[in-house]
């Protein structure tokens, strides 16, 4: 029975973590015959006021932009997401997530247990951010012990 029809994974393009979860929210789309967006948040470097003394700061951020659209990309062909469910956005991963999973009435977000930042913790940071707010499941794919480690 299917229970899922929208599901959003959040991936950190972390090597090892993200081809964990992303098999995992594959095979559960692929189960229940729903649809699967793949999105990474780019952190705002531009802090306030800082982009006018250096505007520097924002080719940086365009650039990171870029760069994870790139590897969004790669990630999500290998895996056959297709481009129009590919989304790149700035902001901290934890509103990135949650704002994206209200918009397209997500009924399941998957996250890694942990990524670059939470690897001694039982839970990452952005996962249990999202566990604590999101409004429809959650999935946390348990990648410790499975070779995650932080760059
Ligand atoms: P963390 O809580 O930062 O250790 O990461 C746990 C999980 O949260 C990762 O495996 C991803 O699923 C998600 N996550 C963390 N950072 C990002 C990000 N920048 N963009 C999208 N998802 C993220």
């Amino acid at each position: 029975m299917a229970i899922y029809q929208n599901i959003l994974l959040a991936v950190d393009l972390h090597p090892v973590c993200d081809e964990i979860t992303v098999q995992r929210a594959v095979q559960l789309a692929r189960e229940n015959n729903a649809k699967l967006t793949i999105i990474h948040a780019i952190e705002h470097i531009n802090a306030y006021g800082v982009a006018q003394a250096y505007p520097t700061v924002i080719d940086l951020e365009e650039q990171m932009v870029t760069e994870a659209k790139e590897q969004l990309r790669k990630l999500a062909e290998k895996h056959g997401i297709p481009a129009d469910r590919q989304v790149v956005d700035v902001g901290s991963p934890k509103a990135v997530i949650l704002n994206r999973a209200q918009e397209m009435k997500a009924d399941l977000i998957v996250v890694g247990s942990h990524g670059r930042h939470g690897v001694g913790l039982l839970l990452g940071s952005t996962a249990n951010a999202v566990l604590h707010h999101a409004q429809c499941d959650v999935l946390a794919v348990w990648l410790k012990d499975k070779g995650a480690h932080p760059l």
